[in-house]
């Protein structure tokens, strides 16, 4: 669906970013994967036709760096039509009462240079190219962009920050660039917290390993564990001018219905 796209997306070595560089390449499109961590980048890109990606180094908090990513794909692509600003981590669920001011001066630093200022940074490095195709802008964003509980208040309190940026930016870059989000809900990932609190080698995927239950009745579709690429399906469709030319400043909900929870105790029924 994507044949002769190209696409950036940040934050692609690992986790979602890598799923989504997979399917966009699988559906014909060019992907530069960027990441701070360029041999994760690079180890995700050789598994995939080496004509259709450009794996690079970056830091999202660095406006040179993007920079240097954009001016490297135009080089090899030639022109750019998708943006994916994913690049983040989490705060671990870490509480306002469980820290000092100190402390949480320090994350909410960390973590919003990389999930707020990363994501305003890469739609200042890549709008320009983006008017000339008429292309498109798609953030990850979060079952935390809308509810509490899917993080602790520094975590919520950046992505709601993306969706503000999403709006902003459909509002700014409008009729010629279409912006977007997916809201994605738990996932499988190797999701990193803050090196501020001793967590930036904690992966999700170890806390989910360590609960029992694989799913969780309050959530309607009840999974709790899914694989990165089974929330790739909005991307590609946000990303086709003929599937979604008319959409923009929307955001799909893929958090396996949190929205319609209601009040019961639990969602559904084993009686269906
Ligand atoms: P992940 O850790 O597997 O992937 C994130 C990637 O971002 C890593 O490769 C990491 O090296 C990179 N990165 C981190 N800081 C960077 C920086 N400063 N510059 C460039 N790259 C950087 O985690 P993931 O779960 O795939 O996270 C992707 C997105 O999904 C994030 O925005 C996250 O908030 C969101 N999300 C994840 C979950 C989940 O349950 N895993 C749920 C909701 C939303």
């Amino acid at each position: 669906m994507l044949r002769g796209q190209t696409a950036i997306i940040t934050g692609a070595g690992s986790g979602l970013g890598a799923a989504l560089a997979t399917r966009f390449a699988n559906e014909g499109a060019n992907v530069a994967l960027l990441d701070i961590d360029g041999k994760r980048a690079q180890e995700i890109a050789g598994r995939l036709p080496s004509h259709q990606t450009l794996a690079l180094q970056a830091d999202v908090r660095e406006p040179d760096d993007l920079q240097a990513a954009v001016a490297a794909t135009i080089e090899t692509f030639g022109k750019l039509d998708t943006v994916i600003p994913n690049a983040g981590i989490w705060d671990y669920n870490r509480s306002v009462t469980r820290h000092s001011g100190a402390e949480l001066a320090q994350v909410f630093d960390e973590v919003f240079a990389i999930n707020v200022k990363g994501y305003l940074l890469t739609v200042e490095a890549t709008w320009r190219e983006l008017v000339k195709t008429r292309g498109s802008i798609i953030m990850t964003l979060s079952n935390a962009a809308f509810y509490a509980a899917g993080g602790g208040p520094i975590y919520t309190a950046s992505k709601f920050a993306d969706r503000g940026l999403m709006l902003q930016f459909a509002y700014e870059l409008a009729p010629k660039v279409r912006v977007n989000a997916v809201a994605v809900g738990g996932m499988r990932t190797d999701l990193r917290g803050p090196a501020a609190l001793g967590l930036e080698t904690r992966s999700f995927q170890q806390t989910l390993d360590r609960r029992p239950a694989r799913s969780n009745p309050y959530i309607p579709l009840h999974d709790i564990s899914t694989e990165p690429e089974t929330f790739t399906g909005p991307y590609v469709m946000l990303a086709s001018s003929r599937e979604a030319g008319n959409i923009t400043g929307a955001i799909i909900n893929a958090d396996g219905g949190i929205a319609a929870r209601g009040f019961q105790n639990s969602a559904g029924g084993d009686e269906l």
